[in-house]
């Protein structure tokens, strides 16, 4: 099982010069187990993990079939879609979506993302075959003996966790989440039990939360730690980092954190992990 960081900024890209040694797109995450390809959440880094496809698949002149899972509708989830350029190459490829309808249906908001005066194509220009599969609480059964389990998160308009099952091992996939509220925060501790790796809302340090984010459904890296430990989770991967952290605030968020837990470090675009 490989995973790869696309993007893992929050909120809005930040492509300074300051942010670049972690990176400035959006939540996109990789997950290849065997041939097969899922990957969490559309943010920026969706489009250019499809340049990347493209190219390898393009080689291989064979279709694309990946899962694609998205978490909640805030643009920093959905904004790379359509920008993602194997929707638009080959009928013979497909995308099986998976998200929560609660708020709206995810084809809905693709619909709406490229209406005009927005976007200069529509959905209709998306050659791909898509299915939309509308998701709640429980485990989904996939290829391989892959399974899927999700959880709801403490986030504005709601915002779903992932914990994916494979022979290799578990990754759970939980960002936007705000501590505080017990009942979410027990059950993102039970999401994470005993998971390989975590990654992990960290938006904010202990002490911006603590002053002015409360309600604004993150969390911090301090809670981060407390759920790595208390879950027994082994790693935890800081994602979803506040636009206003530059490198200098990430690499010193990890080093206060490590003096709590070892098995700590912060996503970075291209950064890889095996399980
Ligand atoms: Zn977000
Ligand atoms: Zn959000």
């Amino acid at each position: 099982m490989r995973v790869k960081f696309w993007g893992v900024r929050g909120s809005t890209p930040t492509p300074q010069a300051e942010n670049m040694r972690y990176g400035g797109n959006t939540s996109c995450v990789e997950v290849r187990v065997g041939e097969q390809l899922y990957i969490f959440d559309c943010g920026t880094g969706f489009r250019v993990l499809g340049q990347q496809l493209r190219d390898e698949f393009g080689e291989k002149k064979l279709p694309l079939s990946a899962h694609v899972f998205i978490s909640h509708f805030h643009w920093d989830h959905i904004q790379g879609i359509p920008f993602f350029r194997p929707l638009y190459d080959r009928a013979d490829s497909q995308f099986l979506f998976h998200c929560s309808s609660r708020t709206r249906s995810l084809k809905q908001v693709m619909d709406e993302q490229m209406a005009s005066p927005y976007f200069p194509v529509n959905l209709s220009q998306m050659q791909a075959q898509q299915k939309f599969y509308d998701i709640d609480i429980g485990r989904l059964n996939l290829e391989d003996g892959v399974q899927i389990q999700t959880s709801w998160l403490n986030h504005p308009q709601g915002c779903m966790g992932f914990r994916m099952e494979t022979k290799d091992g578990v990754l759970v996939y939980a960002t936007d989440n705000e501590p505080g509220d017990a009942a979410f925060d027990k059950s993102v501790r039970k999401l994470a039990e005993g998971a390989d790796v975590l990654i992990y809302d960290a938006q904010y340090l202990p002490e911006e939360y603590a002053a002015e984010k409360h309600g604004w459904g993150h969390s911090h890296w301090r809670e981060a730690v407390n759920v790595v430990m208390e879950s027994g989770a082994k790693e935890l991967v800081l994602f979803h980092h506040d636009p206003d952290h530059t490198d200098v605030v990430i690499d010193k968020i990890v080093h206060d954190a490590r003096n709590y837990y070892p098995k700590v470090r912060a996503a970075a675009e291209g950064m890889e992990i095996r399980i």
